[in-house]
Formats: C-alpha cells, structure tokens, sequence
C-alpha cells in the first residue's frame, strides 16, 4: 500500500504574519520553522518518498531552508494556484507518476499533527471512500443576526470540527478534483467537501486538541510558549559511531560524501564512505535505534554502490521521527592519505546540508597513527563520530 502526503502551504497567511514579512508557515517556533514540524511528522510516517509539499511561487528559498537535510524523503515541491483547492489539485497531479493508492491532505500550517491521527485515518480508510479526522463540538453554536441578536441555537449534536489530515483513495480524490475544476467550481474549503459533492462516503475518525490550525499571530505566539515550556530543559543524547573500510584497486575515496581522488579507492558494499557510516551510526545510537547495518543489511543486493548519503538520511529522519534536533557532530579521520586538510570544508558543508544544521555545528578532524597499525600500514581508513542530539524533554 503506497500512502502519499500533500502539504498544502501556499497561502500568504497574512493574519499570522509576524511584522509582516514572513508568510506563517515559514515563522519559527522555537527554532524550527512550522513547515518543518509539519514536514517531520509526515516524513516519520509511511508517508516518507512520498510527502508533497506546495508553496507559493515566491517561496522556492524558504522551503528549501525549512526542508535543508530531509533528502529524498520530500519531493521537490510544487507551485500551488490561486484557491486551497487549486493548490490541491497542483500537489495530486505531482503525484500521479508515483501510483499512489491512498493520499492524506494536510495543512502545512497544522505543525502538531501526530502519528496516532495519520494512523486512525489511514485504518479508517479500509471502510470509506475518504476519512476526515474531527472533534466533536464542545461548544454551543448560535446562529446571529445581522442586527447581533441571537437568532436560533443550533443543536450540537452531531457536529465535529474537522480537521487534517484528509484521507482519501487517490484516484477518487484526483477524479473528484478534477470534475470540480471542469465544473468551475473552485470554492471548496476542504476536500471532504469536495468528496461529498462528488457523491464519495467520507467517514470521521477522532482527531486531536493539538493538531489545531495557526491561524493567526496570536496563535503562534501562543504555540512557540507551549513548545519553549517542553522543549527548554531538552533530553540531550550522545551517540559514537566507528567504522573501517579497507583499501582496493581504484583511483578515488568518498569522504564525507566528498570524492577525493586517491592511489586507491575504499572496498565495500555501497561507496564505503567510512566518515559518513561513522556519523550515521553516532546519530542512531544517540536515540538507541540499532546501527547502520541492522536497518541497511550488505546482505541486501539494492545497497550495492549506493551512495552513503542515503543512510545518513535515514538516520536524520529517525532522528526527526523522535522529534529531535541535531545539535552537533564531530567526526576524526584516521590514516596516513589522502590528506584531509584540503577537503575538510567540502565535507562540513555536505555533512551540515545533509544534517540540516549549520556549519559551525560540524567539526571534522584527521590524525594520522603514526604509521602504526592498519591505517599507519595503509591498508584501509578508520572514522570515528559522536552526534549530540536534543529530544523533546
Ligand atoms: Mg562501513
């Protein structure tokens, strides 16, 4: 079952706007912008190879910022149209090349969305064309006049708020969609509506107090004061991580995800980056979750050659899942050459776009051995990592 996600984040937010310049999904919360948090959630979930964001045309930068380091686990990110529903639309065709049975639609501005709501929609939607996951109504309503004098009170019972993410099968969605806009309707405020229109059952799942919409600045301001209360006394994590790789017949090494030409390259299943395979097992054993070779067995032919990046990646996304941060990696080379002096900033910066922090928060050292041992015989290249990792206190 192929689970795709739309991340709708093409408005202009100007309610939320704080002085104005920054459209609400881009406003940091506590150091993590709310596109991000949203982006975590669904790259931590099935969803992950299949999250599609839309953004606004002029946004291409600051997406990219928020989404630094998630790899290939987001899509590029599409343009979205004038309406909601338009912006929709835009992210279900980005989709079609990828086959998807089953499509979630989220707000990109619903950053507190959990894995236990995408998973009751997701189960739901065994039984019923689309699911929507809502709250039933604790409030009374009252229908008001133009005048401000209460006309009627609306019974309560019966009425949920719904919120995102709405699931759907995806060819009922991208049909139902597609009728929509040959009809020219384009006022449809959220897909539910849309499906009901078009004749699909759409049944409710309980949503989440939390997973509520930043709507408006007081709302963000009332967010980043929850989070800085869990997040202020973080529970910091340390991981090591040592890898060796011996050398081979070749002409260069991957270091740090950097090719550096060499008398000789390094032997091993993938592109044996030994510094790379280091640091992803620092950053899996700082949240205790197994070692590089448990989650990407040699064993496995579709891990011959690849390029380590893809590893690191897995392990930043694990790392996200828990709803940590990276807050820094160290890593020592060990051997007599290639030298690493010269490359040492080629490979802080691949490392710190990879990780999605900044440069300053990766350290990459070398020593040689003194021509002792394996690496001082030149037989092969050791690395050594540690990552500290911030998880939610
Ligand atoms: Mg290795």
């Amino acid at each position: 079952m192929r689970i795709a996600a739309v991340i709708v984040g093409a408005g202009r937010g100007a309610r939320a706007s704080r002085g104005g310049r920054l459209p609400k999904q881009y406003v940091s919360l506590n150091g993590v912008t709310v596109f991000r948090r949203t982006l975590d959630v669904f790259v931590a979930s099935r969803c992950a190879g299949l999250v599609q964001a839309v953004i606004h045309a002029d946004d291409g930068e600051a997406f990219s910022a928020a989404a630094a380091g998630l790899g290939s686990a987001v899509l590029s990110p599409v343009t979205g149209g004038a309406t909601r529903q338009a912006s929709v639309l835009a992210g279900l065709r980005a989709l079609v090349p990828h086959r998807p049975d089953l499509v979630l639609v989220h707000d990109a501005a619903r950053p507190f969305v959990d894995a236990d709501v995408i998973d009751r929609v997701v189960l739901a939607l065994s039984g019923y064309d689309g699911v929507v996951p809502g709250l039933a109504l604790a409030d009374t309503l009252k229908s008001v006049g133009p005048d401000g004098v209460v006309a009627r009170t609306i019974p309560r019972d019966g009425l949920w708020r719904a919120q995102t993410p709405q699931g759907f099968r995806f060819g009922a969605l991208l049909a139902a969609h597609t009728a929509a806009e040959c009809r020219g309707r384009d006022d449809f405020t959220d897909d539910a509506a849309l499906a009901e229109d078009a004749g699909l059952t759409v049944g409710v799942v309980e949503g989440s107090a939390r997973n509520r919409k930043l709507t408006t600045a007081e709302d963000l301001d009332v967010a980043e004061d929850e989070l800085s209360r869990a997040e202020r006394w973080p529970d910091v994590r340390t991981g090591t991580g040592f890898d060796v790789h011996r050398f081979a017949a070749g002409d260069h090494v991957w270091l740090g995800g950097v090719r550096i030409a060499h008398t000789h390259r390094l032997d091993g299943h993938s592109d044996a980056d030994v510094v790379l395979h280091a640091l992803t097992d620092a950053l899996l054993g700082a949240i205790g979750d197994g070692d590089i070779g448990q989650h990407f067995p040699p064993s496995d032919p579709q891990w011959k050659g690849a390029a380590s990046r893809i590893f690191l990646e897995d392990a930043v996304r694990r790392v996200g899942a828990r709803g940590g941060r990276i807050s820094n990696v160290d890593m020592t080379v060990l051997c007599e050459a290639p030298r690493i002096g010269p490359h040492r900033d080629a490979m802080r910066e691949t490392i710190a776009g990879l990780l999605g922090i900044a440069i300053d928060r990766v350290g990459v050292k070398a020593t040689t051995t003194e021509q002792l041992g394996f690496t001082g015989r030149r037989e092969g290249i050791a690395a050594m990592a540690t990552a500290t990792v911030l998880l939610p206190g």
